[in-house]
């Protein structure tokens, strides 16, 4: 059916790339590109001789003309940048110019200031609606899947949704006594910068980790969870009228969460500049150079990981509660595409959001969060593609004493 550009060749695009290549009557061609062209080889090696053909090219995607350039040569129906949040904007920018749809799995960020905000790509909306082009934004997990579950719980279940908790849990172990689970230096931005939620119209912010619980969630048991700021409460708040409450956990190990408070403490997270034998560097960016390729955890990690929504609202004027989650197996993951479930359960959405894009199901012009497309096919996608869900209509609610009506 078509052409995809795929920008990056981490831990999250070789999940792309492997998916991709399992639909090849929608994945004709791609193209994987990214600065290292080593590393795009290695990938296509690994999967040259199905029916999607693939090419490898190098580009920065940071400078619009190259990836102009890219996509003139390719000629690509789709760009899947799972390159870093830095980038999506030259992306989108080069997009516009040759007349491609773009999907991504994370919201711009300026490398300078660690700020998650959709509005430097929602300024972008008129300029995509003119063009006639399709911009998804954030179709990973979380994002991604964590709104088109908000989206299908609003269509089939509440007349009005009034709290959502999203809860990522990850009851994995890959035996190191510090690592991330996709790029360090993006996994650190979002974790030390201060948590906040929303409610009743407003942001309340909290200090990094100040909120914690303990939440027993199925298939993986009791975990400390704790309050985070994350993309998608913003595009929620926004796109779910009636809501009141939004909040956003993930789950984090003492481990983890002493590693990181050292780290923090002797200057390794900062993203000021310092000089280091007469160059600068950026103690975080040197940090990410030394701490595992999250890439590499794929066959070290056993457990699973559990993220879903936890919605109450109100149904025919009563109150109702929804819980949808999907369990993902990392060394399951690991035996069909060579990944960790975290790359697995980012990859996978990304290739459905594009082919959903692809396929004229998911295809109108503008930029568009997930939740403000039907979510159907992508419900019925996920339970294809190595996602499944599973649904309570009785979840233990993270605070019990409130009833919605
Ligand atoms: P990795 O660090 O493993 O991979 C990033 C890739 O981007 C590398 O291959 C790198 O290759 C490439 N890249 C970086 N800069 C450029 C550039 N200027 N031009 C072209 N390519 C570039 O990260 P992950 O795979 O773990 O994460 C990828 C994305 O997925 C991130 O944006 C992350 O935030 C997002 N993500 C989203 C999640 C979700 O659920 N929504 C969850 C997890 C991750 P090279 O250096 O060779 O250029």
């Amino acid at each position: 059916m078509g052409k995809a550009l795929i920008i990056g060749a981490g831990g999250v695009a070789s999940v792309v790339v492997h998916k991709c290549c399992q639909v090849p009557d929608v994945f004709e061609e791609i193209c994987i590109a990214s600065r290292t062209l080593a590393k795009c080889d290695a990938l296509k090696e690994k999967l040259d001789g199905g029916r999607t053909k693939i090419q490898t090219a190098k580009v920065d995607a940071d400078n619009s003309d190259e990836v102009i350039a890219l996509i003139k040569s390719f000629g690509p129906d789709v760009v899947i940048n799972v390159a870093l949040p830095y980038q999506d904007l030259a992306i989108m920018d080069a997009c516009l110019a040759t007349g491609v749809h773009y999907v991504d799995t994370a919201n711009y960020e300026p490398p300078d200031v660690p700020k998650f905000e959709y509005k430097w790509q929602w300024a972008y909306k008129e300029r995509f609606e003119k063009a006639g082009l399709t911009a998804l934004l954030g179709s990973g997990f979380d994002p991604g899947v964590t709104g088109v579950f908000v989206a299908y719980a609003q269509k089939h279940h509440f007349d009005e949704i009034h709290s959502i908790d999203i809860v990522d849990a990850n009851g994995g172990d890959h035996g190191y006594p510090f690592a991330t689970n996709f790029n360090p230096e993006i996994n650190i931005r979002e974790i030390t910068a201060n948590g906040r939620y929303w409610e009743n119209g407003e942001w309340i912010e909290t200090a990094p980790l100040e909120f914690k619980k303990t939440y027993d969630l199925p298939e993986i048991g009791p975990k400390n969870i704790y309050l985070l700021y994350h993309e998608e409460l913003e595009s929620l708040a926004v796109n779910i009228k009636g809501l009141k409450k939004i909040r956003f956990w993930m789950t984090f190990s003492d481990n983890y969460i002493n590693h990181l408070k050292v780290l923090e403490n002797v200057g390794m997270t900062s993203i000021e500049p310092i000089m280091y034998e007469g160059k600068e560097i950026i103690p975080l960016q040197f940090l990410k150079e030394i701490l595992p390729d999250p890439a590499s955890l794929g066959p070290r990690t056993v457990g699973k990981t559990n993220i879903g929504c936890i919605i109450q609202g109100i149904k025919d004027g009563k109150p109702k509660t929804y819980y949808v989650y999907n369990v993902c197996d990392h060394q399951d993951c690991y035996k069909e595409v060579g990944s960790q479930a975290i790359s697995y359960t980012t990859g996978v959405p990304a290739m459905i959001g594009a082919m959903l894009v692809m396929k004229g199901l998911w295809k109108k012009p503008g930029v568009f969060n997930v939740e403000e497309f039907d979510p159907d096919p992508f419900m019925d996608a996920l339970n294809k593609y190595g996602l499944p869900w599973k649904e309570d209509f009785a979840p233990v609610l993270l605070d019990p004493a409130e009833v919605h009506a």
